[in-house]
């Protein structure tokens, strides 16, 4: 099914393949910078650079587009400068679709000091008030917006639904994110109502800022939006906020696809997915934000997510932690100094044809800087490709034998590392 944007911009999404008895599917999100089949895992580049790689090698590896951090970007260089270099891609020399995120998240995790949102453990607070141990509190909510202190020099900003447009318009992305307020496991459900409808409210405001701006702009490439779904572990919740966001229109203007946020704790991802791809019209496509363990994803697919994206898979790389078929390894452990062969034997990726794990072991422990970078080629195509795996097992009808020969080997191997 193909469908036009409002203004007559170049965003579509296809569904190809469904997966029998689940939400899952692939399909083909069409975007003036080119296609992304899906589903598909976007690698991070927070600052607009996949830390330690060129975005040449994102593209060798398998990389259909990359995502960047709105708050990061706007606070350095500022989303003008970046205006004025023709947009993300052209800034940073990525030909392809870009996403950023809409600063809700970073402004919010950042500020509060929470760490990541998933996993929370939702049994210690219970409160609203609760920010991380020794912090300050860096970020303020209200009906408006928020206000918060930058990271980089503690000057302090401020994110309405409406500046979280005009600074996702200056930076340009083929798909961008309606402000949300990012809520976690440990506030109360009554917050939680409030929040939902403050997030439905911001929606309704970025819809028409991002409708001004189209007009506006309108020698620019066409941007989608995604509306964001929060709710957090609450199935009405969930429920009435994809129904409510799928069925916001502001003049003609309606989210393009949505992005599922907010806190998801690992124990009922596939469920709290699931719902909210349940109540979602087929189509217009899904981003699931923040994930990327191999588990996850396998959850995320089989539930109806389409794209994914998520910084571990870079983040650990630079620790020297890396995937291979059998679980994650550290190169930094003594028995990889003499492993002359690839990280991992069945790697297509340009480091595990090219590099011994005992080189990068060598290189980690020199801390040489090319450490990072051919680590980093190794997880991104890791990850990169086990989502192509999902989508090509999808379309032949192996998917689940796929998924549990994967994860039967992978966890099975970690775990067995573990007791060793
Ligand atoms: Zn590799």
């Amino acid at each position: 099914m193909t469908y036009h944007t409002n203004l007559g911009g170049q965003f579509s999404f296809r569904e190809g393949t469904r997966l029998e008895n689940s939400l899952g599917r692939t399909g083909v999100i069409s975007t003036p910078h080119g296609p992304i089949s899906t589903p598909a895992f976007i690698p991070v580049g927070t600052k607009a650079s996949v830390k330690g790689v060129l975005p040449e090698s994102i593209k060798a590896l398998g990389g259909q587009a990359l995502l960047a951090n709105a708050y990061h970007l706007y606070l350095q260089p500022g989303s003008a400068i970046v205006d004025a270099a023709g947009g993300l891609g052209e800034f940073m020399n990525w030909p392809g679709p870009t996403f950023t995120d809409s600063g809700g998240f970073q402004v919010l995790s950042l500020g509060v000091g929470f760490k990541k949102v998933i996993a929370m453990d939702t049994e210690t607070f219970r409160s609203d008030e609760v920010i991380a141990e020794n912090k300050e509190r860096l970020a303020h909510v209200d009906d408006d917006g928020v206000t918060f202190k930058s990271h980089l020099d503690g000057s302090m900003h401020r994110f309405t639904p409406e500046i979280s447009m005009q600074v996702q318009h200056q930076l340009g992305a083929d798909i961008i994110f309606a402000f949300d307020e990012c809520t976690t496991l440990h506030n109360t459900r009554g917050y939680q109502e409030r929040s939902l409808e403050r997030t439905r409210l911001w929606a309704k405001r970025c819809l028409i800022e991002h409708g001004k701006l189209t007009s506006e702009r309108s020698d620019h490439p066409y941007q989608a939006l995604f509306g964001v779904l929060q709710g957090a572990q609450y199935e009405d919740l969930r429920r009435q906020a994809a129904r409510d966001l799928a069925q916001l229109d502001e003049s003609g203007i309606s989210f393009d696809g949505f992005g599922l946020g907010g806190a998801l704790d690992k124990e009922n991802l596939g469920t709290i997915v699931g719902w909210m791809c349940d109540e979602l019209p087929r189509n217009k496509p899904r981003h699931l934000l923040g994930i990327g363990e191999p588990d996850d994803l396998f959850t995320g697919v089989e539930n109806g997510a389409d794209t994914f994206d998520c910084v571990a898979p870079s983040r650990q790389a630079r620790t020297s932690a890396v995937f291979t078929r059998d679980g994650r390894i550290n190169l930094t452990n003594a028995k990889y100094q003499r492993q002359f062969s690839p990280i991992d034997e069945e790697c297509d990726c340009y480091t595990c044809s090219h590099y011994t794990a005992a080189y990068l072991a060598h290189l980690f422990r020199a801390k040489e800087m090319v450490a990072g970078t051919l680590a980093t080629i190794h997880n991104e195509r890791f990850i990169v490709r086990l989502v192509e795996q999902m989508r090509t097992t999808i379309e032949s009808g192996d998917f689940l034998e796929f998924k549990r020969e994967f994860l039967g080997r992978f966890y099975v191997g970690s775990a067995k590392r573990q007791a060793t």
